[in-house]
Parts: C-alpha cells; sequence; structure tokens
C-alpha cells in the first residue's frame, strides 16, 4: 500500500515501513528485529534488539543490551542530551515502559517533529517514571492495548490482588511463583514484593537484569538468585518461560500481564491465575497521551488497526501502518 499525503510544494519523505519504520533522509532505523546499520532501540525487549553495528539508544538501554549480548554497537544518549544526524536533532524523552525505554523526537530541519514511541505506559510504577509527553507534529505510536476492553484497574487493586495471591498460597503451605518477563515486569515485581515485607528469590536470567536497575539507582530492594529448593516464606519470580518442572513441586504460579483481561489467559498459558500488571499503555492511556502530545498526523502500530478508527472518531488525522507503506507530509 502507497500512502501519499501532500501539502502544496512542501511536500517531504517522512519514513517508510515495512515490518519497522526507517527514516530513509538519516538512513536511522527505529527498532529494526534485524541487523542495521544504523539503529535506534528503544528499549531492551528482545523483539527491539538486534546486533548493530551502530545506533543509538538511552545508557541504560545500551547497558541492558550489552548484559544481553555482551557487546553492542550502540552509543548511549542520554535523556536530555541532543545528537545531529545529517540536519535533523535526535533527543530521547522516557517512555515509562522498562528501565531506559525511550521515546525518539526528531526535529527536522523544515521545523516540523516527529515522535516514534517504543513501547511505552503513562503510569509511573516503582521502577520506571512515566511516559514524558512531547508536543509534535508526527506521532509513530504503539497502541498494543488499544481496544476500550482494555482499561486496567488502579494500581492499589492490582497490588491488592497480588498480595492476596502470595498470603492465599504461603498459608496453604505452598510457594507462590510470580511469572514476568525477566526485563521489566520482574523488577517491578522484586520491588513490590520487598514493599509488601516477603523475602523475594529470583531466576537468574532476572538477577541478572536487576544488577543493572540496580546499577542506575532503581531500588529493588533485597533478593537472593534460585539455587535450590526455595525456603518456607518466600516468593519466586521466574520468566514465564520457566519450566513447570523447573519450578518448586509444590507452587501456585500467578502471571502478571495486562493481557489478564482476556479470561483465556490462565488456561492459555496453563496458570493458576493471571492479574493484569502491565508495563504498556491501556486504552484510555493511549488516548490521553494522544490528546497530551496533540499531533496533527498519527500512525500506529504494535496493535489493532481499528485503535486508529477511535482517534479518527476522536478528531484525530490517524491511520494504522501499513506494509510498503511509504509516508509523505
Ligand atoms: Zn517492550
Amino acid at each position: 500500500m502507497i500512502f501519499l499525503r501532500q501539502l502544496g510544494s512542501r511536500s517531504c519523505h517522512l519514513f517508510s515501513f515495512s515490518d519497522y519504520v526507517n527514516l530513509d533522509e538519516i538512513s536511522l532505523a527505529l527498532d529494526p528485529p534485524r541487523r542495521c546499520d544504523y539503529a535506534f532501540v528503544s528499549h531492551g525487549h528482545s523483539d527491539h534488539v538486534a546486533r548493530h553495528p551502530a545506533g543509538l539508544a538511552s545508557p541504560a538501554t545500551v547497558a541492558l543490551v550489552q548484559r544481553r549480548y555482551k557487546s553492542s554497537g550502540l552509543t548511549p544518549l542520554d535523556f536530555g542530551e541532543t545528537r545531529l544526524r545529517g540536519n535533523h536533532r535526535l533527543w530521547l524523552v522516557p517512555a515509562g515502559h522498562v528501565l531506559g525505554a525511550a521515546q525518539l523526537v526528531v526535529d527536522r530541519p523544515d521545523g516540523r517533529r516527529l515522535i516514534y514511541t517504543g513501547d511505552f505506559s503513562m503510569r509511573p510504577r516503582l521502577t520506571v517514571p512515566a511516559a514524558t509527553p512531547v508536543q509534535t507534529d508526527v506521532l509513530i505510536m504503539e497502541c498494543t492495548y488499544g481496544s476500550p476492553r482494555y482499561v486496567f484497574p488502579p494500581d492499589d487493586e492490582i497490588c491488592a490482588r497480588i498480595r492476596f495471591f502470595v498470603e492465599r498460597a504461603l498459608d496453604d503451605g505452598v510457594t507462590p511463583v510470580l511469572l514476568g518477563y525477566s526485563l521489566g515486569k520482574a523488577q517491578e515485581a522484586m520491588a513490590l514484593i520487598n514493599r509488601l515485607g516477603y523475602p523475594v528469590i529470583v531466576h537468574p536470567t532476572i538477577a541478572e537484569l536487576a544488577d543493572v536497575y540496580q546499577r542506575f539507582g532503581v531500588e529493588i530492594g533485597s533478593y537472593q538468585v534460585l539455587n535450590g529448593p526455595v525456603s518456607p516464606g518466600h516468593v519466586l519470580i521466574a520468566p514465564p518461560s520457566a519450566r513447570r518442572d523447573r519450578l518448586p513441586a509444590h507452587c501456585r504460579t500467578l502471571y502478571l500481564s495486562g493481557w489478564a483481561l482476556d479470561h483465556s489467559t490462565v488456561y492459555r498459558l496453563g496458570v493458576d491465575e493471571a492479574v493484569p500488571l502491565s508495563d504498556h499503555a491501556d486504552f484510555s492511556e493511549l488516548i490521553r497521551f494522544v490528546e497530551a502530545v496533540q499531533p496533527s498526523h498519527i500512525y500506529t502500530t504494535h496493535g489493532p488497526p481499528s485503535f486508529a478508527d477511535y482517534l479518527r472518531r476522536l478528531g484525530f488525522n490517524a491511520q494504522p501502518l501499513g506494509e510498503h507503506q511509504l509516508a509523505l507530509l
């Protein structure tokens, strides 16, 4: 599909999209899933990272990528600093997703601004501040939970449900196991469980990344690394990929994900319970973010194409990114 929007003689090439956004004018690939000559990596989740020879990311993301891949060609760009690429000015603002997650702000030489959110959230959490909305002309945004049925409960309620799960499991004499991605969700769970006053044991892959969190000054509390049987009274935090037969024999599992709002999640994943602790924006946050940013053009990605319909009904000029798309302004 070719998309063309022209404003008289001021028409300019913004970006192309295949399975990732490419700012062709300055040869900058945004979160490409495979090796590119020069890339912006918004955060350290594996579907956003590849072995690029050069590129930029926040210092924490560079550290997380180095920890996972042992090396990285990325150059750190701190929040508040700027970098020139061609005659475009690049800077980063927090995305509120996981440690180091950043939105990329591109100030073009024609005075127009483009922002690429990467994964983001508007809720401040224990380990990550909320995303910073910055006004822009063009917004390329993720919309994972871009359907009205995905509205998360208040943080207090989520915390209470996790506490209830842990208390009940311990009362029943079984090990409570919280399952969450080893980057981001697990560290948030560590901070939360520490705050609730229970001793924490984590899977080694989680500990490795928790170490980076602590190096960047994030308080996640104390923890032990799993190395044998789990002592009674402890809460185990493990990645969802942890095999059931590697978990304690007498345990109860709680899956931490926004997808917990889908009733099928518990059965689909074979877990005992699920709670919608998420590091993505829910539907209401997505709308709130767009209203704060006030873009003249919106391109949505990583979510239901129908989210763009909701935005259009609110009066925004929005469309989902399609394959082989060329965006001109
Ligand atoms: Zn992510």
